[in-house]
């Protein structure tokens, strides 16, 4: 991959993980206000579900965070954009569809063809 390129996806991840960084602060930001939105312990449920909702995404985020981490380095070491199954380029496309893929297409469908095959998500 040319360099050009390689500096505007370390700049697209690093825009993603400000992104996902202000927003995780914002959750829990959030949470202070939910507990006083709901004072009547009759409204319990709901807080529970709220929260379980806000540790579910934010446990997501905490995948992402990881995976922009991951493309990061990889771009500093020299191995962005190359798939690890079969070392070929992965493609601008795709990468600017999901840069911190580590899988070319063809890898990837069939990583889900046999996923599906051994009924795992
Ligand atoms: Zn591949």
């Amino acid at each position: 991959m040319r360099k050009r390129e390689l500096n505007a996806f370390r700049k697209l991840l690093g825009e993603r993980r400000h992104e996902l960084v202000v927003e995780a602060s914002r959750t829990l930001g959030g949470m202070g206000e939910n507990r006083e939105q709901f004072p009547d312990p009759t409204d319990r449920a709901s807080l529970e579900g709220n929260r379980n909702l806000l540790l579910r995404i934010r446990d997501r985020e905490r995948k992402l965070l990881s995976k922009i981490d991951e493309a990061l380095g990889r771009i500093e070491d020299g191995t962005y954009g190359k798939c690890e199954e079969c070392g070929e380029d992965i493609g601008l496309e795709r990468l600017r569809a999901r840069p911190v893929t580590t899988l070319c297409i063809d890898c990837k469908s069939l990583q889900e063809a046999q996923e599906r095959k051994r009924g795992t998500p």
